[in-house]
């Protein structure tokens, strides 16, 4: 098959063409039209595919994305265009300058890093809002500022961008952050004067300070180096938008200026926890006269076994686990608390030692009664079904039935 005439690479402002369909494939999901030329950019060296249009005949056909084989670009689409029309392809321009300014901003930054602090990049991702480089060494925050400041002064500085198609014996001559002696025949390099050369495939702007702004993101340790997350242009753009909308929500909520914003989270944050000792305090206070009165007169079962029952209302699991454990302490007892939390009930069942008892049996029964679900052992058991208007009746209906058992 032809191989298709890449004019972005060689002029990557070039926002439309003319072109002929040379084939016309049929795909999984559609059609892959071959063009003699483009100026779609198919995904490939990192960088993600370009979208537009295809015009022909009055009629235009959306292309979401181009892949390209053996020098082969195919624009897919859902519609199928014959062979030998003269058609008009359109680049969705924002996407392409989008992706030019992640890709610009990658190759920059890498510079920034290596040149800083001498991280290597060893590897890059981009997807839409999330363009990441792995480095081959941890960095500091020092160090992510330096090459963060670096890159964003020779974005501003506008410095040229230049494309070149060279050998690779003369690429091996040029000193650059990353070389792979694989490569061989004519290499396209990517130069930005007084910065970055590389041997690249993508697009990029003709100068960088189209590339608008760098901003780190993140960076996390990974693979004994650093993943380092950053935003250009436009994408870094609705990044700090929405990142503000947070902030200024958050310093609405909490009446406070936004720099004071974590400083009132974490305010907030004390002001929970010393009401979460308060209230597990008042519930130990609870619990102590609970269990008191519950001791003060056990109900006795069929076989002799002291039935120890308590039933809450608006109780949490932890509240109940803590006094069963409290119950727990009197020996030859069978031990039942019932509790109800917004729409359920839930029960759990323990043998205290010197018990006799089946706490299996006593779950089925509460299962049965509440249509519930839960399970156990023979000494402990728990579980939980609906809290119907009636559940307190069936909490008699329980206790009747343990003491009967
Ligand atoms: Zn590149």
């Amino acid at each position: 098959m032809s191989q298709t005439n890449k004019l972005y690479e060689k002029n990557s402002m070039l926002q439309e063409c003319e072109a002929t369909v040379l084939e016309c494939i049929e795909l999984k999901n559609g059609f892959g039209i071959v063009l003699d030329q483009t100026v779609i950019f198919p995904e490939g060296g990192g960088q993600l595919s370009d979208q537009g249009e295809i015009t022909y005949d009055a009629s235009k056909i959306k292309i979401e994305h181009a892949s390209e084989k053996a020098d082969v670009i195919y624009h897919e689409s859902t519609s199928a265009i014959p062979i030998g029309e003269k058609v008009t392809v359109k680049l969705d321009w924002q996407v392409r300058l989008d992706h030019m300014q992640q890709h610009c901003g990658e190759h920059m930054l890498s510079y920034a890093f290596w040149k800083i602090c001498e991280a290597n990049n060893v590897g890059f991702h981009m997807s839409k809002g999330l363009v990441t480089i792995d480095l081959d060494k941890e960095v500091t925050a020092e160090e992510v500022a330096k090459a963060e400041d670096f890159t964003n002064k020779q974005i501003w500085e506008d410095l040229p961008i230049v494309v070149a198609y060279m050998p690779h014996t003369e690429v091996a001559k040029l000193t650059m952050r990353k070389k792979n002696e694989k490569l061989t025949g004519t290499l396209r390099i990517v130069t930005v004067e007084d910065g970055d050369i590389c041997t690249c495939c993508g697009t990029h702007p003709t100068s960088t300070g189209m590339v608008g702004i760098v901003k780190v993101t993140k960076v996390e340790k990974h693979k004994g180096g650093s993943r380092v997350e950053f935003l250009c242009g436009r994408w870094a753009l609705e990044d700090i938008r929405n990142k503000l909308n947070y902030i200024v929500g958050a310093s609405n909520m909490l009446s406070t200026k936004e720099e004071n914003v974590c400083n009132g989270i974490s305010k907030l944050k004390s002001d929970i926890d010393a009401l979460k000792d308060k209230l597990r305090n008042n519930i130990e206070k609870q619990q102590a006269v609970v269990v008191a009165e519950i001791l003060a007169n056990p109900l006795i079962s069929a076989n002799g076994s002291k039935l120890l029952i308590a039933v809450e209302e608006d109780y949490d699991a932890a509240s109940a686990k803590s006094l069963s454990q409290k119950l727990m302490i009197e020996e030859n007892a069978v031990i039942a608390v019932i509790y109800k939390t917004d729409n359920r009930v839930n029960y759990m069942f323990a043998l205290s030692e010197g018990a006799t008892g089946n706490c299996k049996e006593y779950i089925a029964k509460a299962n049965e009664l509440f249509a519930g679900k839960g399970g156990g052992n023979n000494t402990s058991a728990q579980g939980g079904g609906e809290a119907s208007s009636d559940w307190i009746a069936k909490v008699e209906t329980l206790k009747e039935y343990l003491k009967n058992n």
